[in-house]
């Protein structure tokens, strides 16, 4: 079916194409995960539809319109293995991205496929029939019930904004609003501007707003590693696109090249080393040394502020936190004279601007919250109501967990892209976990189909020895040895969102599904 395309799921190749056609999928996204799976199940003549509550494709990449919004992953790593594209710059603009998913969905014919402004609320399994029961909601006013053999949620871990919970928030008299609900509306020229939060978000539009607005203060919690990248905002040279353009297998040496550098081969800097003891610095020998280079490069950068660099040097092991790339840009913004960078901790905000603990008042005009996504309430807030009517957050209780971060015991047939556990720290792309997961999910889609469309329920005792296995491997790393606050983490303090192994063991996990691992319901 795919030629050679190593994504291709050849369990597929016995199931006679009638069959294919009789199985109903809906994917709930319309986002990279979203379109990858609409581009897998059309290539596999499996009926399905794109349920999108957005007028438009493209997901975080079409909700994050912020000033100097860019991918953060290398973009020739960030792109379909099958889809390559001769990209401007090493990490793109925001709206580059989004073209590029909406070409995707031009070229593959997908958007008949879509639905826009519909919004899933949530399903239910009806164990009789075994078909989920879709419960959506028109952007338009109305509600309407679909029904499909099975479920692949492309909903996105960073999709749901956190607002933060700051006493007096609502007394504020200025404009506010998240960095992911950009008020283009609102003209921050002349303006003094608050911003909460010192995350990617942030980090990326700071140096922007900071050349139209009379000031910006920034209110940081904790500071976060910045890893020098001299490529972060240059195009891409003339030599290297008739190097990807016309060479032979340059293009796939390239990514490939970039793959195995950044990703499996920084692994061995965040992983932990047994009885090493400095949890503020690092977590072994080779962690110590990628913390010493960050340090390095922040004191190269504030030998003239050691007030900047006393308030921007982690205390936490490099690896235990999102880490942000830069070229100077951001941390240059810090010196000029109209930012400021706050490390008192907010105390409360109040009708003229924000109060800190020490007692200090800012006064603003706006207040921005780059504050992050509710990372861990995987598939807020939609409900999934599996056997036995149990609902599934219910189920996970604060502490969500999956096979191979795609199915979860009693919900059969509803499977996840990016869910649990399976994002990556030190580089790589989540667009290559995408396309094994979808890899996977059509192994099981062909299981299904190979046993009279019964549903998959994954067995709970490999579930429960994947996911201590899991929760072992994170422990092992920094991320999972240091206390520091991170969205990698759920309110109890356990690693939900971090894949803790390298990029070929998750390739190889999902290779395709077994009858050992699932039961047919
Ligand atoms: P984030 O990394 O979670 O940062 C949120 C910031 O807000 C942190 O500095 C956090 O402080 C602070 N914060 C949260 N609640 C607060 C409160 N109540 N009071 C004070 N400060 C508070 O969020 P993000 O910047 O939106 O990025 C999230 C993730 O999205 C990134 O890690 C990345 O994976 C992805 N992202 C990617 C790109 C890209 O590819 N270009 C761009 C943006 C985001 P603490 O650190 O103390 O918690």
């Amino acid at each position: 079916m795919h030629g050679e395309d190593p994504y291709a799921q050849p369990e597929l190749d016995a199931i006679p194409h009638a069959d294919r056609a009789g199985l109903k999928v809906l994917v709930i996204g319309a986002g990279m995960s979203g379109i990858l799976s609409g581009i897998r199940l059309k290539e596999a003549g499996i009926s399905f539809e794109i349920l999108e509550k957005n007028p438009d494709v493209g997901g975080t990449w079409f909700e994050n319109t912020y000033p100097g919004c860019r991918v953060d992953s290398a973009n020739h790593t960030y792109s379909y293995s099958f889809r390559p594209q001769d990209w401007p710059q090493h990490f793109s603009e925001q709206r580059v991205l989004h073209q590029y998913f909406a070409d995707t969905v031009d070229d593959y014919g997908l958007s008949d496929s879509i639905r826009f402004n519909c919004e899933v609320l949530g399903a239910r399994y009806d164990e009789e029939t075994r078909l989920w029961q879709v419960e959506v909601a028109w952007a338009s006013g109305g509600e309407e019930t679909l029904s499909a053999n099975a479920i692949i949620c492309a909903v996105g871990q960073l999709n749901r904004p956190n607002e933060p919970m700051i006493a007096g928030r609502d007394d504020f008299a200025g404009e506010s609003f998240h960095s992911a609900r950009w008020r283009h509306d609102i003209d921050l020229t002349g303006k003094k501007v608050g911003v909460v939060g010192t995350g990617a978000s942030a980090f990326q539009f700071t140096p922007i707003i900071a050349e139209q607005a009379q000031s910006v203060t920034l209110f940081q919690r904790t500071p976060p590693w910045i890893v020098p990248n001299a490529d972060y905002f240059k195009h891409v040279p003339e030599g290297k696109h008739w190097l990807l353009n016309h060479v032979p297998f340059y293009a796939r040496w390239f990514r490939f090249n970039m793959f195995w550098r950044s990703a499996e081969g920084l692994l061995g800097a965040v992983t932990a080393e047994e009885g090493w003891n400095r949890p503020e610095e690092s977590v072994s020998e080779a962690n110590q040394h990628f913390r010493d280079a960050l340090v390095g490069n922040l004191q190269m950068h504030f030998h003239d502020r050691p007030d900047l660099l006393e308030k921007c040097v982690p205390a936490y092991p490099p690896g235990a936190k999102r880490a942000l790339i830069d070229d100077g840009r951001y941390l240059s913004s810090l010196k000029r004279d109209n930012v400021a960078l706050i490390a008192d901790p907010i105390e409360k905000i109040t009708a003229g601007g924000i109060e800190t603990s020490s007692g200090n008042a800012y006064d603003f005009d706006v207040i921005v919250f780059a504050t992050g996504f509710k990372a861990s309430s995987f598939l807020f807030p939609m409900e999934f109501y599996g056997i036995d009517g149990k609902e599934l957050h219910d189920q996970w209780a604060g502490e969500p967990r999956a096979y191979k971060g795609i199915s979860v015991p009693g919900f059969p047939n509803l499977f996840m892209c990016y869910g649990p556990n399976t994002n990556i720290v030190v580089n790589g792309s989540i667009v290559f976990f995408s396309e094994c997961e979808v890899r996977y999910i059509l192994g099981c889609l062909a299981m299904s189909m190979a046993h009279e469309n019964k549903a998959l329920d994954v067995r709970e005792n490999v579930h429960d020895g994947y996911n201590e296995w899991i929760d072992r491997g994170n422990l092992g790393m920094a991320w999972g040895q240091s206390d520091v606050s991170t969205w990698y983490k759920n309110a109890s303090g356990r690693i939900t969102q971090n894949w803790p192994f390298t990029l070929l063991e998750f390739w190889q996990q999902t290779r395709a599904p077994t009858a050992d691992e699932y039961e047919l319901v």
